[in-house]
C-alpha cells in the first residue's frame, strides 16, 4: 500500500529519546526543547515558542491579538483545526472563499466581507505554497489588520528571498505526525512582536509569569503570579528530542518533497483535464499534492479504484462553512464547487520516483486525456 503521508522517523530520532529517558530523565519541558526552540529561532531569526500542537499554537496566536467577539477572516479550505482554535480563542470565524488556482484565500472575497468587527485574517499557506503571502501582506497594511498565517504545511518554504516565518506577524507551525518536520506532536508560535511571545511563553505553562526561564535551568516557579488565562500546551522534552533530529535531517526531506512533486507535475501535465495548483516547487516545500480532477469525474469512485491498486488518496479539504457548527459563518460557493473535485495524491519522503510513475499510471488508467472515464 502507498500511503497518501506518513511519519519519517528513524533509528535517529529513536536514538535521541531513549537519550531523554534514560539518560536525562525528565521528559517535561526542560533543555531539549530550550534547544530546539534555539535552533528554529537561529533557522527563522525570530522569537519562537513551541508547543504541543500546531493547534495550541493557533489558539495561543489568536487569544494574544484578538478580543472576544472579534472576527477573522479565514480561508473555509482548510484543517477544522485553524477554525476551532479561532472559536477557542472566543473569536468569530469570519469564511472566506479560495482562489481556484492555488487553494489559498481569495483577498477579493476577504476584502468584501471586512466589517469594523474585523480584527484579523488567517490565511492558510495551502500545500506549504507561501506565494501569495506578498499579496496577503499588502492587505494587512491597508486594513490595519493583524495576520496570523497558519503555516503547518509550509515550514522550510520560501516567499521571494524570505523563509516563511521570518518576515510578516506571526505564523504557527505544526510538528504532528506528518507534517514537514514532526515532534511525534508539536507546534511552535513564531513573531517579532515580544508582546505577543510573551504572552505565548506565559499562557503555555497555566499563565505561570516567566515560568519558561526556570524550567529551562531544570527548576520550576513556586511561588508566582498568573496574570491572564493560560494552557497545559508547552511542549515536552520528548517531542522536542524527536523535532531536533528532524532538523538536521530537514534538508534532505525537503529535496526529496519537490523532486516527487516536479515529476508529479511533469508527468500530470499529459492529462489535459486535471487543473494543476500553481506552485513554484523550487521556493515550496510541498506537504501535500493536490489536484482539481475534471468534473464529470467521480471522485470517489476514482478514490475507490486507487485504493483498489494499493494507492491511498485524501481531500484537503472538506470546506468548513458547510460543517453544522460552522454553517453559519459565511458563504464560498467557489470552495463548495471546487470540493468534488479536489483529490490529493501519496506525498513524503519514503516515497520514491517509481512511486510516481505507478501513481500517475494508475490515475490515467482510470482518466484519459480528454477526461473520459476509461
Ligand atoms: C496540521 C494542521 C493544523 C493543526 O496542527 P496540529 O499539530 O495537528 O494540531 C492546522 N492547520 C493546518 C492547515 C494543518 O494542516
Amino acid at each position: 500500500m502507498i500511503r497518501l503521508s506518513k511519519s519519517v522517523v528513524s533509528e535517529l530520532e529513536a536514538k535521541r529519546v531513549s537519550e531523554v529517558i534514560i539518560e536525562d530523565g525528565y521528559l517535561g519541558m526542560g533543555k531539549d526543547v530550550n534547544a530546539f526552540e534555539q535552533k528554529l529561532s537561529d533557522y527563522m531569526n525570530r522569537r519562537v515558542v513551541c508547543v504541543n500542537s500546531g493547534t495550541a499554537a493557533l489558539h495561543l496566536a489568536i487569544t494574544a491579538v484578538v478580543e472576544r467577539g472579534d472576527h477573522i477572516l479565514v480561508p473555509s479550505i482548510t484543517y477544522v483545526a485553524t477554525y476551532q482554535a479561532i472559536v477557542a480563542a472566543g473569536a468569530i470565524p469570519i469564511s472566506v472563499d479560495v482562489d481556484a488556482a492555488t487553494l489559498s484565500i481569495d483577498l477579493a472575497d476577504a476584502e468584501a466581507k471586512i466589517t469594523d468587527k474585523t480584527k484579523a485574517i488567517l490565511p492558510v499557506l495551502y500545500a506549504g505554497n507561501a506565494k501569495p503571502m506578498s499579496s496577503i501582506e499588502l492587505f494587512v497594511d491597508r486594513y490595519q489588520l493583524r495576520c496570523i498565517y497558519d503555516a503547518a504545511h509550509a515550514f522550510g518554504s520560501m516567499e521571494g528571498n524570505n523563509l516563511v516565518g521570518s518576515k510578516g506577524d506571526i505564523f504557527c507551525f505544526s510538528f504532528d505526525g506528518i507534517k514537514n518536520i514532526t515532534c511525534g506532536e508539536g507546534g511552535a508560535i513564531v513573531s517579532s512582536d515580544l508582546d505577543v511571545i510573551t504572552f505565548c511563553q506565559n499562557a503555555r505553562l497555566l499563565g505561570i509569569t516567566n515560568d519558561t526561564d526556570k524550567r529551562y535551568k531544570g527548576q520550576r516557579s513556586w511561588s508566582f503570579d498568573v496574570t491572564h488565562i493560560g494552557y497545559r500546551y508547552h511542549m515536552s522534552n520528548l517531542n522536542a528530542a524527536i523535532g531536533l533530529v528532524q532538523l538536521e535531517r530537514f534538508e534532505s526531506f525537503k529535496i526529496k518533497r519537490q523532486q516527487l512533486a516536479n515529476l508529479y507535475h511533469q508527468l500530470l501535465s499529459s492529462i489535459s483535464c486535471i487543473s494543476l495548483l500553481e506552485i513554484d516547487y523550487e521556493q515550496t516545500v510541498p506537504h501535500i499534492f493536490s489536484l482539481l480532477l475534471p468534473v464529470n469525474v467521480e471522485r470517489e469512485l476514482l478514490r475507490q479504484f486507487l485504493l483498489e491498486n494499493g494507492i491511498e488518496t485524501g481531500v484537503h479539504y472538506f470546506p468548513n462553512h458547510l460543517l453544522s457548527f460552522f454553517s453559519e459563518t459565511g458563504d464560498c460557493p467557489v470552495s463548495e464547487s471546487l470540493f468534488p473535485r479536489m483529490l490529493s495524491l501519496p506525498l513524503h519522503p519514503e516515497l520514491v520516483e517509481e512511486d510516481i510513475h505507478f501513481i500517475v499510471e494508475n490515475v490515467k488508467q482510470y482518466i484519459n486525456a480528454e477526461g473520459e472515464v476509461a
